[in-house]
């Protein structure tokens, strides 16, 4: 009797596990039942269509259910949704969304593969027409529409993750007056929130209203929406709102089978994608693991995950006996998004997630350009990397630039997985010639750094520690006065241009706590090693430079916080 594997959900999960099953056993029986019109719908590129940058819809639908029977011999139900699951009689019951009817079916191995919904709070107004979520092609369509007919002058969008803020780029692209609303201190809640600053500058640049620690309270409206009403009493005009909240996984069946959930809100799974009842996997946005840099139990809702657990649960699900190689090691977390001129990426742990955890950790930060600075084309690249303090195992990184930051992420996360140190980074040896980098790529540069801090060359300290100190230190500027005037000054300090350093040492007091800066830490680092090697007792590099500081309060005061001013920038 060929195996009858039936897998819940048609998109990365789901679509790739069936496809796997396929290639691993020829005579299995593989279905799919798919609650949505479509499957292996390539949902990332959904805000690029509504922008008009992806113009050919078709583009987005990878396969078809006719495609998928004829390559891979799958029977693939749209508009189908599983409503029941008997897994001590493998049974399940299957309602036709168009026409409501119920049928019945049977598996052998069955892959739950239902991913994530978005969060849709139940605000007075929140089903008022023209509120969307963004997450299938059915709703696309209809916001496409809208957009289109020229109705939505005016668009708010509630959350800026990165969805929201792809929604809001391409919104602005088509001619749409856009607002976004978020309730934390920052955008992109998963960087720390100097790093996300120079994102929410681009927003604002391009003439995106944007409000942090702001909260949508209801929806005002008659035939659709026209008003978000916010926390503050404040209403925003809008002709069309996008909730962009997070997403919560789709548990429902699996609950009602008594498929363990986790701590994370998550489907438990082994390595091999089985959940706690056997014959029963589970993938994608759906599912919690462990994260192998914490070993502590994770829902990491991305494509790149989704995609191979698919792999694995459909060989597993095909072949019980699979070879070990074939398990799912778990995912580090990486990360990107463009918005506008701005591309920032991250992999691994924030700071601010290290914090949470607890771990001992040191961050650093380095500027570099993302190819030889001489080079015409050159753009900066600014890395803030954390790192093991005791073993110099990396942590995490966050990457923010104009080009090469998906270059570096990949490296970083590539080492990452292997486990990688500062030392391991140093000794990378990647491919240079000007036009595509430097001779010291800047994920050498940042390993460097983390050397210098690690063997005890340099001390460094972090923008946050200054801020809260800021009077306990004498801080030197190391800059020129011409970089003073056209990049911005700290609040108090004196200027001693690097090179005069050594001449002018007698100015200075040799056991005061010293904190030295430059643009963003080389000259820095310079400036260190003279006063330690001249017996100053207590001297520290501000990392990253003016350039960080000049971040870490553009941030503060986008939060509202009571920030340092930077003058003129
Ligand atoms: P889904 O893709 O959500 O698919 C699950 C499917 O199961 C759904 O189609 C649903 O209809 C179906 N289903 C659920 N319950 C049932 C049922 N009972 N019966 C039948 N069918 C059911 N990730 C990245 O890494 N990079 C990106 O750039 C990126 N951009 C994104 C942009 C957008 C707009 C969205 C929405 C997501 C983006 N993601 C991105 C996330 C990525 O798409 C998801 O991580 C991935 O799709 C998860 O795959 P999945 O198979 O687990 O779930």
């Amino acid at each position: 009797m060929p195996k009858r594997i039936v897998i819940i959900g048609g998109m990365a999960g789901g679509a790739n596990a069936a496809a796997r099953a396929r290639r691993v056993d020829e005579h299995a029986e593989i279905v799919v039942y798919e609650r949505s019109g479509y499957i292996s719908l390539a949902n990332c590129g959904l805000p690029y269509y509504l922008g008009g940058e992806i113009t050919n819809r078709n583009e987005l639908l990878v396969q078809s259910p006719r495609s998928f029977k004829k390559r891979y011999n799958v029977d693939v139900h749209v508009n189908h949704e599983v409503i029941h699951v008997d897994p001590a009689r493998k049974t399940l019951q299957i309602r036709d969304v168009s026409t409501n009817q119920l049928k019945a079916d049977r598996y052998d191995t069955l892959i739950l593969a239902p991913g994530a919904a978005p969060i849709r709070s139940n605000l007075p107004g929140i089903d008022l027409p023209n509120i969307f979520t963004f997450r299938f092609l059915e709703e696309t369509d209809m916001m496409f529409k809208r957009v289109s007919s020229g109705e939505v002058k005016t668009a708010v969008i509630v959350g800026a993750g990165y969805i929201g803020l792809e929604v809001a780029e391409q919104l602005h692209r088509r001619g749409v007056n856009v607002h976004i609303i978020e309730l934390l201190d920052q955008v992109l809640p998963n960087l720390d929130r100097e790093m996300a600053w120079p994102v929410a500058h681009q927003l604002i640049q391009h003439g995106i209203q944007l409000r942090v620690r702001a909260s949508a309270e209801g929806f005002i409206g008659g035939d659709k929406v026209e008003k978000v009403r916010l926390g503050d009493g404040t209403e925003v005009p809008a002709d069309m709102v996008i909730l962009s909240m997070g997403i919560k996984p789709e548990l429902d069946l699996a609950r009602q089978m008594g498929v363990k959930i986790g701590s994370a809100g998550g489907i438990v799974v082994d390595d091999r994608m089985a959940t706690s009842i056997p014959d029963v996997f589970a993938v994608g946005d759906a599912v919690e693991m462990p994260r192998p840099l914490t070993k502590q139990a994770e829902r990491i809702p991305l494509a790149g995950p989704a995609n191979k657990q698919g792999r694995v649960a459909g060989h597993f699900a095909a072949d019980c006996n699979a070879p070990n190689l074939m398990r799912f090691q778990g995912a580090i977390g990486s990360s990107i998004v463009r918005v506008f001129d701005v591309v920032a990426g991250k992999v691994g742990l924030s700071e601010k997630e290290a914090q949470k955890l607890g771990l001992a950790y040191q961050a650093i930060y380095s500027v570099r350009t993302d190819i030889a600075g001489y080079y015409p084309g050159a753009n900066p690249l600014t890395t803030k990397m954390l790192f093991d303090p005791d073993t110099g195992k990396v942590l995490g990184a966050q990457i923010i630039g104009k080009g090469g930051v998906a270059k570096r992420i990949d490296v970083l996360a590539t080492l990452m997985h292997f486990g990688g140190t500062i030392d391991d980074l140093a000794q990378l040896d990647l491919c240079y010639a000007p036009p595509f980098n430097s001779a010291k790529d800047p994920v050498n540069i940042v390993a460097f750094i983390a050397q210098n801090v690690r063997s005890g060359l340099s001390r460094v300290i972090g923008p946050a520690e200054l801020d809260r100190d800021y009077s306990q230190f004498r801080l030197i500027d190391l800059r020129s006065p011409g970089e003073l005037e056209a990049k911005g000054k700290f609040l108090s300090g004196v200027n001693i241009p690097v090179d005069e350093l050594r001449s002018r040492l007698n100015e200075l007091d040799k056991g005061q706590p010293t904190v030295v800066s430059c643009q963003v830490g080389l000259r820095g680092l310079i400036g260190e090693r003279i006063l330690a090697g001249n017996a100053f007792a207590d001297v520290r590099n501000l990392t990253g430079g003016f350039h960080i500081w000049n971040w870490y309060n553009q941030a503060k005061k986008l939060a509202g916080d009571n920030a340092v001013d930077v003058p003129g920038k």
